[in-house]
């Protein structure tokens, strides 16, 4: 039996990534087999499907760092067949065959049941983006930084990690700021729930040790540059967590902040994070993220469009999500 699905094949001559109809017996192993409804485009997914990543890392390798769908069968405690299902992570689509397939079979370990009130369309409205700016807010939480303490910071802001972070610290009472390279989408990021929307720019050249103290909190996916400036204009004691690296991977900075303002920078990492905050993320989502909202940032595309959509995203011209329309 065969389905269809994005693959990527490597020889000597580099990648090749394209649909497939695939073989049942090329999904690797699991005890859970999921038709797969939908997914959506991560950044990692544009460089995924650019062919010239190292995201995926075994070959063949079917794409798609997540995906959420319903349970054709299990013998795994936790799940039965019908069960409504989404993942993310755990090395889909770089270690283990994803979710740019009509058919899944993976680890229920790494499962999570639908969360209500989300339809399988919306979770993958939030994706692993959104999923991972839950894990931010909550990482900054727990950090014991607080609305109160001044305003916060979220920079790739009309991106897709950036836009639900701005909805879940708007709606937990932040004052946000927004950053941005896309000065008219300043209308849509102060819908989202940013008070303020700064150019990008005056955060992408190199920075100083220190600088005036503008926020407590912060939630960046651009690094680089941005992330050293960012942790330079952090309030005393206060908290940035560092999630992205669509700016670049480096971290040009100072320890000054650390050791003059006992300034704290937290990792965010979506991929292996363990059921707990997993969950923990998917509840605050499910509490805080509203679904008017999360609509008016996502668009919907068929699979047929998951290539344009991942050259898109590359250039910096997604805004806010898009879920992909695997197999309904
Ligand atoms: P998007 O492309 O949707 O958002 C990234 C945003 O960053 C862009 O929309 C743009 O926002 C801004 N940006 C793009 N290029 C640059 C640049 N050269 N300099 C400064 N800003 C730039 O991607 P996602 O939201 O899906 O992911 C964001 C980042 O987070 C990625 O690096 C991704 O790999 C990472 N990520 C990490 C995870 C983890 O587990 N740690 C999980 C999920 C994502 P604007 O136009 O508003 O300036």
């Amino acid at each position: 039996m065969t389905f269809r699905a994005v693959r990527v094949t490597k020889t000597d001559a580099g990648q090749s990534v394209g649909f497939a109809n695939v073989d049942v017996a090329e999904l690797m192993d699991g005890d859970v087999t999921v038709r797969v409804t939908h997914s959506t485009v991560n950044y990692k997914d544009g460089l995924a499907l650019s062919g010239k990543s190292a995201i995926p890392r075994k070959f063949p390798m079917l794409l798609g760092i997540d995906f959420a769908g319903i349970v054709e069968s299990s013998s795994h405690p936790g799940f039965k067949t019908g069960d409504e299902v989404v993942a993310d992570g755990f090395g889909l689509g770089e270690t283990h065959s994803g979710g740019y397939s009509q058919k899944a079979r993976v680890n229920g370990d790494w499962l999570v049941k639908l969360p209500a009130p989300f339809s399988r369309a919306e979770a993958m409205a939030i994706g692993t983006a959104g999923y991972t700016a839950a894990l931010a807010v909550d990482a900054l939480v727990e950090a014991g930084v607080t609305p109160q303490m001044g305003p916060a910071v979220v920079t790739g802001a009309a991106g897709g990690v950036g836009s639900i972070a701005i909805a879940l610290l708007a709606k937990a009472g932040w004052s946000v700021i927004a950053s941005t390279g896309r000065a008219a989408e300043a209308d849509y990021l102060k819908r989202l729930g940013a008070s303020e929307v700064i150019d990008r720019a005056t955060l992408s050249t190199p920075a100083k040790p220190l600088a005036k103290e503008r926020w407590i909190a912060g939630v960046d996916s651009v690094g680089s540059h941005t992330l050293a400036n960012l942790l330079a204009q952090t309030k005393y004691r206060g908290a940035i967590a560092a999630c992205g690296l669509a700016g670049g991977m480096d971290l040009p900075g100072s320890v000054a902040p650390f050791i003059l303002r006992g300034v704290r920078l937290i990792g965010i990492d979506s991929v292996q994070c363990p059921m707990p905050p997993r969950l923990a993320a998917w509840a605050r989502l499910a509490r805080d993220l509203d679904r008017e909202l999360l609509a008016s940032l996502t668009q919907t595309v068929p699979f047929d469009r998951v290539f344009k959509v991942g050259e898109a995203i590359m250039k910096g011209q997604v805004r806010g999500r898009v879920v992909v329309e695997i197999g309904l």
